[in-house]
């Protein structure tokens, strides 16, 4: 199976699963566990924070970060299709007890002028706006970079009013390696970054939130009410720690071939899709006529796993999971059942 569904089917390589067979472990809980320690010490250092957190997933390290800023009543500045509010079941509303304001970006990017136009005067009427959150890779914004100008422009906002900056980083090692630029200088404008291991960087299971020591400390009292205090987490931390030593530069290869195929699917008739928005493992296509989910079930018959995101949106997503070699059987299949599925038709 050429399974390009997600980042988040990666498995653990043999390399990795020996790290994390012989990791060294200890009761977490009780700030005992060395491995665990040597990642977060490691992501704190990777990103240029004071510390760092370690959590079983990035939607819980999202949600306590919000909960890390705000008090219930509060409102939180996002992008309009941001995963924060699009995909974790309605958690700040449920467990900070805070309200979205969506703005609505391109592709999941929006300016600091777009901050401007939502900032609430201070009136006993208004909820009080509390943290600004941006995605960086945006997911639904398939893969899109935020570029550091804007991120820094925002930044400037932020701290004119003195509002946090969140970073929802789930694909950040992506943006990274897309452009070149550093982790600590492009983790730098924000106050908290929340990471991910199990995506790109082919872990088991595992994210991380960075910040100061005293929001880390804060972060760390709701991870524990959140339900998230692990025990002998070394195992899983063994698994991100070799993922960030071994495995983060390898994603330009991802990058690669979700360009190459984009550009190859760019010249099938019956398909529509701009290849220079695929900046970095995430593909979406759109077809013409064939619904999405007709195409989706016929590529998987012959061997590919796709999603269908929308009635003629498709989604790819490229990892270590799959080749280049691989890759290259995807465009000509989309291509036969495209053209058969016309000739049916007549
Ligand atoms: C995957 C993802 C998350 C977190 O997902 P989990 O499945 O909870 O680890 C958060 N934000 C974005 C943008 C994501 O793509």
């Amino acid at each position: 199976m050429i399974d390009l569904r997600s980042d988040t089917i990666t498995q653990p390589t043999a390399a990795m699963r020996e790290a994390i067979a012989t990791a060294a472990v200890g009761d977490d809980v009780f700030g005992d566990d060395p491995t665990v320690n040597a990642l977060e010490e490691y992501v704190a250092a990777l990103l240029g924070k004071e510390a760092a957190v370690f959590m079983p997933s990035g939607t819980m390290t999202n949600q306590i970060a919000l909960r890390v800023h705000t008090e219930p009543g509060d409102e939180v500045i996002l992008e309009s299709e941001a995963h924060i509010y699009y995909y974790e079941g309605g958690a700040p509303a449920a467990l900070s007890g805070v309200s979205c304001r969506l703005v609505k970006g391109d592709r999941g990017i929006f300016t600091a002028a777009d901050v401007r136009q939502v900032l609430r005067p201070i009136d006993s009427h208004f909820p009080k706006t509390k943290l600004v959150c941006l995605e960086n890779t945006h997911n639904r914004g398939g893969g899109r970079i935020f570029p550091l100008a804007e991120v820094e422009s925002i930044a400037q906002v932020c701290r004119e009013q003195d509002l946090p900056l969140h970073l929802d980083g789930a694909r950040f090692w992506n943006a990274c390696v897309a452009t070149g630029i550093s982790e600590a200088a492009y983790a730098k404008p924000f106050d908290t970054v929340s990471v991910c291991f199990s995506k790109g960087l082919g872990a088991p299971v595992g994210s991380a939130l960075a910040g100061s020591r005293e929001m880390m400390a804060r972060a760390r009292r709701f991870r524990k009410m959140f339900g998230g205090g692990m025990r002998q987490a070394g195992m899983m931390a063994a698994g991100a720690l070799y993922g960030l030593q071994y495995q983060l530069a390898r994603l330009s290869e991802d990058h690669a071939n979700a360009k190459n195929l984009a550009e190859n699917l760019s010249q099938i008739e019956g398909v529509e899709i701009s290849p220079e928005y695929v900046e970095t493992n995430l593909v979406v296509f759109h077809t013409l006529e064939l619904p999405a989910q007709i195409l989706v079930d016929r590529l998987r018959e012959k061997g590919v796993a796709m999603l269908a995101v929308g009635t003629h949106s498709v989604r790819a997503v490229t990892s270590l999971m799959v080749t280049q070699t691989q890759m290259e059987q995807v465009p000509k299949l989309v291509e036969e059942i495209i053209s058969t599925a016309k000739l049916s038709k007549i």
